[in-house]
């Protein structure tokens, strides 16, 4: 643990000096804060608790916001929102594989996720017909490949 104040220094009164010292010694400062937070993670964590809890609203607008940036900005991202609003109209959601086990790998102790059989950037639909349980790995190592495609990269990399 640091000491905040040294020795021979006395906290400043005025508190322009005070700002100045603050700023002076803001790397310290911030080390403190660290070492605080890694000794005192209870109560780290219950003042996090309780500013989320106050500050409910702001931070939802906020979350809001954020992600309305990234959807007109990012277009990847405004597709995994359509495809996911597509679902959800559906009745669809991103948990009801849960629990099955993988269409591609058989694996059933990795969350399964819904795939697309037929990707959508090439055509393939929202339909229950085209949607499998899939877990992340498989998901993620697939991508866009059609199936074809892709069993074929994955016997080029690895054996499954
Ligand atoms: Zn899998």
């Amino acid at each position: 643990m640091i000491n905040l104040v040294r020795s021979g220094e006395t906290p400043y009164k005025d508190l322009n000096k005070h700002a100045e010292w603050l700023l002076r010694n803001r790397e310290r400062l911030k080390e403190y804060r660290r070492n605080w937070e890694i000794t005192n993670k209870d109560k780290r964590d219950a003042s996090k608790r309780a500013y989320r809890k106050a500050n409910h609203e702001k931070l939802r607008t906020r979350a809001t916001e954020r992600a309305r940036e990234r959807y007109t900005e990012d277009e990847e991202y405004r597709k995994v929102v359509l495809q996911r609003n597509q679902l959800r109209h559906r009745g669809y959601d991103s948990k009801m594989f849960e629990g099955q086990p993988c269409f591609y790998c058989g694996s059933d102790n990795r969350k399964a996720t819904v795939d697309h059989l037929v990707p959508q950037s090439q055509g393939g639909s929202n339909d229950i017909s085209n949607l499998v349980p899939s877990c992340r790995q498989c998901n993620a190592s697939k991508g866009a490949n059609s199936l074809e495609v892709w069993y074929q990269i994955k016997e080029l990399v690895c054996e499954f």
